[in-house]
């Protein structure tokens, strides 16, 4: 295992405890703080929100006041999760290794893919489970983490020269309608950690195209970020911009009730993906309701909506189904940790800054990975890289790391915004992770079978898969040996 010192039972005694600030109690903090306390590191979880779940904390409220997220980060309404939201990644493949998302006697929904509420008990089940809770304060937002200044000269202790960090946060009530600001319910605090793991998520800030006439529109418009549910829609034609899991969603969440509803391709690669054989079955199976036209051209305040064919509608609403931005608003890194253009770095192996590691580390930056398995992986990482456990290479061989990967992701076709898209159809690069920087047990080949079988699925039939019974023989057995050892 790369940089693992094979270190026997009596030399744990050696290792060292860091005091870490995990930022975010979403299944990545989760992960970050069960993995950091089973190394033995003292850890403190700061959470803005009343309870755990990050995303999965249902929030009824949006951005009212900002519903396009345009103003400048972090948006008000942390979830972006809107009310129709069915898991579209198999429960099997869900679980952290230690505590797996099999149906309990008390869950609401048993499905392979299940309500969003399911996940968020499940969260709070595994909280319970290793008394993540006895760690975690909520209502607690981190508004500035930045390196503390170097110890005077003789006040060294254990860690010697090693950066620390102070985090600054405010206990907050959270506004109820998402409009007003939170209300601050105690003064500033301020603390030292010897690191600090960001875990803040990456979908809430709205990423918002850029079209002729957006300025202009007179009309509703919005971000999906600010969508919940489909009835303020009701007999409306509503433009979606974007043609990704959430534009499908939404759309066939308003086909029963806009008026109209129109998709349109955002970029090349969805327009590729447009015309899959799952989105030629939504288009038949509610013609007349549903259409899908190229990117749009120009929106007119008048409600004229233009696209690149030449075809026009007049619409009452236009959600932009566009993705998500990196963020780090609390993180004052000297320009050390940049965002460029959804590109996070340097990140080696997209967790550590190579000038601040391993002081400073991210969980949950990958996207279209399997979680929280993946998001644990990386901790578990982190938390004997922190211990003494696992070492790192040298900061120039991380920078060149980080460069020739991105080098060669470039040269082989993928745009920077998708530096960090390390799943879907080829999780290669995730299992390999997995494999030189952990001790979890390799993915079985049945759930490597399933994940095939369901990014098929999806793409035949975006309205059925999730409902689908096609197992294999070799997947219904995996299935059936899952429950029976859970
Ligand atoms: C509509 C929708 C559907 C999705 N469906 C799926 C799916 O089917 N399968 C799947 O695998 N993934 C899905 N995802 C992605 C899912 O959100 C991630 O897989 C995962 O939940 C991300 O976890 P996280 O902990 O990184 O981030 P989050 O869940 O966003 O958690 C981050 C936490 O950090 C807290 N925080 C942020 N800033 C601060 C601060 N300054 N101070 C203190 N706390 C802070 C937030 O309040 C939040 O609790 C979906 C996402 C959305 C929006």
């Amino acid at each position: 295992m790369a940089g693992d010192d094979a270190r026997g039972g009596s030399l744990r005694l050696n290792l060292r405890s860091r005091k870490v600030c995990v930022i975010g109690a979403g299944m990545a903090g989760l992960a970050a703080a069960h993995e950091l306390r089973r190394e033995g590191h003292a850890v403190t979880v700061m959470e803005q929100r009343g309870d755990v779940g990050g995303q999965w904390l249902y929030d009824p409220r949006t951005d009212a006041g900002d519903p396009l997220g345009a103003a400048p980060p972090p948006v008000k309404v942390h979830s972006s999760m809107y009310a129709s939201v069915r898991l579209i990644s198999p429960r099997e493949l869900m679980g952290f290794s230690d505590f797996q998302f099999v149906p309990t006697r008390h869950c609401g929904d048993p499905r392979r893919f299940p309500v969003h509420g399911e996940v968020y008990r499940y969260l709070k089940d595994f909280c319970d489970t290793f008394g993540l809770l006895d760690v975690v304060r909520l209502n607690t937002r981190v508004v500035r983490v930045a390196m503390a200044p170097p110890r005077p000269p003789g006040k060294e202790k254990e860690g010697g020269d090693e950066p620390r960090w102070v985090v600054q946060s405010v206990k907050i009530r959270e506004s109820e309608d998402g409009i007003a600001d939170d209300e601050e319910i105690a003064p500033e605090q301020e603390e030292v950690f010897d690191a600090v793991v960001v875990a803040n998520g990456h979908y809430s800030q709205p990423r918002l195209p850029s079209i002729n006439g957006m300025e202009q529109w007179q009309r509703r418009q919005l971000h999906s970020h600010s969508y919940r549910v489909p009835d303020p829609f009701r007999g409306e034609v509503v433009v979606l911009v974007g043609c990704g899991d959430s534009g499908l969603d939404i759309a066939l969440d308003l086909c029963g009730v806009a008026k109209e509803v129109h998709l349109t391709a955002n970029s090349s690669v969805e327009a590729a993906t447009s015309t899959t054989p799952a989105m030629a079955k939504m288009l038949a199976n509610h013609a007349g309701h549903l259409h899908l036209h190229p990117r749009i051209d120009h929106l007119c305040h008048d409600g004229h909506v233009a696209f690149t064919d030449g075809s026009v509608v007049i619409a009452d609403t236009v959600i932009y189904c566009t993705g998500y931005d990196y963020s780090f608003p609390f993180l004052d890194t000297g320009g050390l940790v940049t965002v460029d253009d959804n590109r996070v770095g340097p990140l080696f192996e997209h967790v550590f800054p190579p000038a601040m590691a391993p002081s400073l580390s991210f969980v949950g930056v990958p996207k279209k990975v399997l979680v929280p398995w993946f998001f644990q992986a990386q901790a578990r990482w982190i938390a004997k890289v922190l211990s003494g456990r696992s070492s790192l290479p040298e900061v120039e061989e991380m920078v060149r790391a980080v460069e020739e990967y991105h080098r060669g992701r470039e040269n082989a076709g993928v745009h920077k915004k998708y530096s960090h898209d390390i799943g879907g159809v080829d999780p290669s690069e995730a299992y390999e992770f997995v494999a030189k920087y952990t001790d979890l047990p390799p993915m079985e080949d049945w759930k490597r079978e399933l994940i095939r079988c369901v990014l098929r699925n999806i793409n035949e039939d975006r309205e059925t898969f999730l409902d689908l019974d096609d197992d294999s023989e070799n997947v219904r057995q995996g299935v059936e040996r899952w429950l029976a050892i859970c």
